[in-house]
């Protein structure tokens, strides 16, 4: 199928993507065979201990680098995406796989902690366990990068995974999940198990130590309501309806550009990608036309030189379409593009919206298409509260002239994650933490974080020698009580209970 397409301004010839890969199925029935060979194999994995498991999870790295370019093949066959956003996904992915093997060592291995005065006869050590198996459900929109911020943390901490992508993107999980296979020697760590819902609801009730999902937060709200039979502990890396914030001594052509990247690459459908911006009134005009003539520029399609391709999900096209209307319905003003803008063939150009009502769908639900609403405001603490003020809180950008502004403007965002003068600044960063907050989910990928999510503390006390005071016993001495009161009062207290008690006991204080 091929069609002729408008950018916002430049036609532009392109083809949509061929059907996914035809990948098969394993469906719901596979899991439990897939789960149990992962129990089986976990003994293996974990015997290799964290050297053995890096040099493994390098030589995948590895392997998985040296043939990027057919990787990126056929993550543009199923998603849309131009090559080069495959490309640069597969780049990040990696840097997050050698970030966790490199790290888990140091994150997780058992170390001393302080045992403190009352104990001081016991040496204390906290070390990180792995789950066993962890059960990973991803999305389509990011088929290599987001699921592997769960797959690369948890086979690292030593957990085995089973994966249950998106049906939209199996193809490209069983690359990956081939590309194990042949650096592993056939062991079962980490598995790929192709289905829709209800194999992920199957994964989810399979008794698996943890879950790992990306997706809609309605889907996890079922996945939390299936891992709840079974008490299985999750992570949820859920929507987001992020927003930026620009203040009146901001770069403007810099904050335009990459309001117009961040709302606009991967056709909008990105978590973490910008949907809002509230911008000074006094610099609002300027701001705006800076980014419709950004947004201009952007070419639409899936050949060569198009900058994002059509929506993945065929139905996401309504949702889109429905906030636009809503939107103009209201009030809202297009300023590039419009209704007309939602295409035959699943391709949407580039829409700026404004002065659109707060309480609108496409400023409160996530449009996850390249729609950004851009409102002006009288106050930064205007813009802080309508940033915050919906059920979402996945992450954040400002753009400021002043770092201190925007430290303070970012302290008060309630995010994962907040980026100043710049989007998507942490998405290369293997140290730091990913995740949401409010209805953008719980837990965290990535980072030190993101190692100890897939991991469960395990701590020890080993006694050195008899203690001065032999408190944990039916009868202690008078003695002992006598000391452990003084020492309540003199560790805890004030001078006053330390006064008093020692008038109690007869004694003076000075
Ligand atoms: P989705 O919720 O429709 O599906 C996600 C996964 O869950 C798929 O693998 C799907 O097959 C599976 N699933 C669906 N119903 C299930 C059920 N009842 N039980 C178990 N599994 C089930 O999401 P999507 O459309 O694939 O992805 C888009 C969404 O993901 C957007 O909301 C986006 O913001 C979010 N997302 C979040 C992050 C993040 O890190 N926060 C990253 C990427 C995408």
């Amino acid at each position: 199928m091929s069609s002729t397409v408008q950018t916002g301004n430049a036609p532009h010839r392109s083809s949509l993507p061929a059907p996914a890969v035809d990948a098969g199925t394993d469906g719901p029935t596979g899991v439990a065979f897939a789960v149990a060979r992962a129990t089986d194999a976990v003994r293996w994995w974990q015997d290799q201990g964290f050297r053995g498991r890096k040099r493994l999870l390098q030589a995948w790295k590895q392997a998985m680098a040296d043939d990027a370019d057919e990787l990126a093949a056929v993550m543009t066959a199923e998603t849309g995406k131009p090559d080069d956003d495959a490309l640069l996904e597969i780049l990040l992915a990696l840097g997050h796989l050698d970030w966790a093997s490199k790290h888990a060592e140091k994150v997780l291995r058992r170390r001393a902690v302080s045992s403190g005065l009352v104990a001081l006869n016991q040496k204390a050590t906290l070390g990180y366990e792995p789950y066993g198996v962890v059960g990973v459900i991803g999305p389509w929109n990011y088929p290599v990068y987001t699921p592997m911020g769960s797959i690369s943390f948890a086979l690292a901490a030593g957990n085995a995974v089973v994966f249950k992508p998106s049906d939209l993107t199996p193809g490209t999980a069983l690359w990956i999940g081939n590309k194990w296979a042949q650096v592993s020697g056939g062991h079962p760590v980490f598995q790929v198990l192709t289905g829709g819902p209800d194999t992920g609801a199957a994964l989810a009730r399979s008794g698996c130590g943890k879950i790992a999902f990306t997706g809609s937060t309605e889907t996890a709200k079922k996945v939390m309501a299936a891992c709840a039979e079974t008490l299985t502990p999750m992570v949820a890396e859920c929507g987001g309806k992020d927003a930026m914030l620009v203040t009146a001594d901001a770069d403007l052509a810099a904050a335009a550009s990459a309001a117009v990247f961040g709302g606009m690459a991967n056709a909008g459908q990105t978590c973490a990608g910008v949907e809002r911006v509230y911008v000074d009134r006094a610099v609002y005009a300027p701001f705006l036309s800076l980014m419709v003539q950004e947004g201009r520029k952007l070419v639409t399609g899936t050949g060569e030189g198009a900058d994002y391709g059509p929506m993945t999900l065929p139905d996401q096209v309504n949702v889109v379409a429905a906030h636009i209307d809503a939107a103009l319905e209201a009030g809202g003003r297009a300023v590039l593009g419009g209704r007309g803008s939602v295409r035959d063939g699943r391709l949407i150009d580039a829409v700026v919206l404004t002065d659109v009502p707060e309480n609108n769908a496409a400023v409160r639900r996530e449009t996850f298409g390249p729609v950004v609403v851009v409102n002006p405001v009288d106050t930064m603490d205007e813009a802080v509260d309508r940033a915050n003020g919906t059920g979402y809180g996945l992450g954040a950008s400002i753009f400021s002239g002043s770092r201190t502004t925007a430290r303070k403007l970012a302290a008060r965002l309630r995010v994962g994650v907040v980026t100043v003068n710049s989007v998507l600044g942490f998405g290369a960063i293997g140290s730091l933490p990913f995740g949401g907050v409010k209805d953008s989910g719980f837990g965290r990928t990535h980072g030190a974080d993101g190692l100890r999510e897939f991991s469960t503390p395990k701590a020890m006390t080993e006694q050195r020698f008899a203690p001065p005071l032999d408190l944990l016993r039916m009868h202690r001495s008078e003695r002992d009580m006598k000391v452990a009161r003084a020492a309540l009062r003199f560790l805890h207290g004030t001078r006053r209970g330390l006064f008093q008690g020692q008038q109690k006991a007869g004694g003076t204080v000075r």
